[in-house]
């Protein structure tokens, strides 16, 4: 492996700033603790963060009433080590922040959410993609190591292969109500100063499709994402990391990087430009005029449209016909039959399109999901900010057809299942074999009474 440019940025448990690091950490982990401990109450607890979270906000979320336990400083990098292209850091760190660290190394995570501000436990205990997931899976997928502080104040170091092997997969798409997520170390890969895109637009699914699995099949490019514009504008969107680029675009203040991939077919941007392309929306883009983009797109990205959200809530959102704001995933087998269907039934356009490796066959799931699923590629379909239309429940309407064909949903919107769909779906014995060792008295709550409605 060739030397990191800047070999003096690693952080390493030796030096004096690495002692100081993890001296600092464990003080955080003793605190809450401690606090955890000595708490008498068995009410529902929630964390307090210091960046904004990116679940969709909803006006009556449970979580704002709750008693807080405080990880807002859970936010350092503790250690990197080029040599062996691993990282160490608190759940608190965004994904800017750490890109930004690693770059210079030469190395970035392996999966890098687009929005600026979504951190690495957020990204693990929510769920996150992009467009390096159809060669490594989620964000997830690339931790090997949980360190992991339980509803009773203990600290568990959960890995695949320990005898916390199922909390370590179980803490995936917990949405917390496994335990506090408070030390991950995760692998990195090499990575270089510009992406090279090419936005290859297709008129037709078939097409787009074969173009989709050619990828995959021959792994041939680093990055694979898309924007369907509408059932005959199709745009694939491929990327290799490259040393040099003969100009760069960003789309952080007047362009808007989905409309670019219907009238560009090639493209160049510094990688972190590259990363955080859709931190303005990825389709449902904040402000939507040009005048308002040139007035206060500078300073309005995801976290300052979500703050915004999150504290008008009252005044701008509806818990009753809320927009229907969702990933969904499906096998590629199917995609076909959900893109046709989801044309005459929603309508609604444009949506992102993220492929996705089927690199694990994860615990959280019943194991009657899997039975029916033969895919090595699952294809993520995002609806951003969509109305609902008349009586329908546009959100009901996806679960059932999800179920139809084998898909799911993640979590981080509204969720209407009932309790018993809710369990076919996801893995009850699993979930209660590690609540029963992080959380007995259920202070984080079930995954059910935490997500759905
Ligand atoms: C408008 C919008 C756009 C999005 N776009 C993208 C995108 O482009 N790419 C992408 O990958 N994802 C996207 N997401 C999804 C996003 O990645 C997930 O919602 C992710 O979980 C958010 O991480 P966060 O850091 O904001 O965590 P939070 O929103 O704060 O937390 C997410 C969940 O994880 C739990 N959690 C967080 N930290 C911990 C911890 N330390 N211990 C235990 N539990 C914890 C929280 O309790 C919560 O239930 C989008 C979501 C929205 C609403």
């Amino acid at each position: 492996m060739k030397e990191p440019m800047n070999a003096q940025l690693s952080i390493s448990p030796e030096t004096p700033e690495g002692v100081a690091r993890n001296a600092r950490h464990q003080y955080k982990v003793e605190r809450v603790c401690t606090q955890l401990r000595h708490r008498q109450s068995r009410t529902p607890l929630s964390r307090h963060k210091k960046v904004v979270s990116h679940m969709v906000p909803k006006v009556h979320d449970k979580k704002y009433s709750d008693e807080k336990i405080n990880v807002h400083d859970f936010n350092e990098i503790i250690e990197v080590d080029p040599k062996r292209r691993i990282c160490i850091a608190e759940p608190g760190v965004p994904f800017c922040t750490l890109v930004e660290h690693t770059l210079p190394l030469g190395l970035v995570p392996i999966v890098v959410p687009e929005l600026k501000t979504i951190t690495i436990g957020g990204a693990v205990a929510g769920c996150s993609i992009e467009s390096m997931s159809y060669r490594f899976g989620g964000f997830h997928d690339t931790c090997f190591e949980y360190e992991i502080i339980t509803a009773r104040g203990e600290v568990l170091i959960c890995t695949p292969d320990n005898e916390h092997s199922l909390i370590f997969q179980m803490m995936h798409g917990s949405f917390g109500t496994v335990g506090i997520l408070s030390k991950l170390v995760f692998r990195l890969v090499e990575a270089k100063p510009f992406v090279h895109l090419k936005h290859e637009m297709h008129q037709s699914i078939d097409s787009y499709l074969a173009s989709i699995w050619s990828h995959f099949e021959n792994q041939d490019v680093d990055f694979m994402d898309g924007i369907i514009h509408s059932p005959t504008r199709l745009a694939l969107c491929v990327g290799d990391f490259v040393d040099s680029a003969p100009y760069t675009n960003r789309y952080d203040w007047l362009k808007v990087y989905y409309q670019s991939t219907a009238r560009r077919s090639e493209d160049f941007l510094k990688t972190p430009h590259y990363f955080f392309r859709y931190d303005h929306g990825v389709t449902n883009v904040h402000p939507k005029s040009f005048l308002g983009r040139l007035l206060l797109g500078k300073f309005l990205g995801s976290s300052q449209i979500l703050r915004i959200a999150e504290k008008m809530r009252w005044f701008f959102l509806s818990d009753d016909r809320p927009d229907v704001t969702v990933d969904t995933f499906l096998p590629f087998s199917r995609l076909k039959e959900f893109l046709e269907w989801y044309a005459r039934d929603f309508g609604h356009f444009p949506l992102w399109v993220v492929p996705y490796r089927r690199v694990h066959d994860y615990e959280w799931l019943a194991d009657t999901f899997w039975k029916g699923l033969s895919d090595r590629l699952m294809v993520d379909i995002a609806i951003y900010g969509m109305k609902q239309r008349g009586e329908t429940n546009y959100y009901r309407l996806m679960e059932e057809k999800l179920k139809e064909l084998n898909g799911i949903k993640t979590l981080i919107s509204y969720n209407y299942y009932t309790e018993d769909e809710f369990w076919e779906i996801f893995h009850r014995d699993n979930f209660a074999r590690v609540k029963a060792i992080t959380d007995p008295d259920n202070i984080f709550r079930t995954l059910f009474e935490k997500t759905c409605h």
